[in-house]
């Protein structure tokens, strides 16, 4: 755990954030200035950079990121009328919280 993380203190609990769905691997909670009717992070309980950081032993983690992301937006009830899951990579991509996330965003005409 990185002490001056954020989405590491969420993780560890050290917030009052609350799960919407956890796994041995990954939580998931409301991002906290939403973008969309829904929009939710798919985090992994383990600190990564980002996308960047990925090792070929990270592969789960990548599967498992995706697999919650497509269960979410079922129990969201946007999986059929369609919703984005979104990675930022690095200043350039638009992350500002360096510890690895998947937004889903649903619910708003693009
Ligand atoms: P990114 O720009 O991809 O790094 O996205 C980081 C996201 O985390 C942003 O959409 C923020 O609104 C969100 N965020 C930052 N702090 C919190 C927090 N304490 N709880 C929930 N979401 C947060
Ligand atoms: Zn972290």
């Amino acid at each position: 755990m990185e002490k001056e993380c954020i989405f590491c203190n969420i993780v560890h609990g050290k917030t009052d954030t609350e799960f919407l769905f956890e796994t041995d691997e990954v939580v998931v909670f409301k991002d906290i200035h939403p973008h969309a009717p829904v929009h939710l992070l798919i985090v992994p309980r383990r600190h990564i950079r980002s996308i960047n950081d990925l090792t070929d032993d990270d592969r789960h983690v990548v599967a498992e990121l995706l697999m919650t992301g497509r269960e979410m937006a079922r129990r969201q009830k946007v999986a059929e009328s369609g919703y984005k899951l979104l990675f930022n990579v690095e200043h350039g991509g638009g992350q500002r919280v360096f510890h690895l996330h998947l937004h889903l965003l649903a619910g708003k005409d693009w």
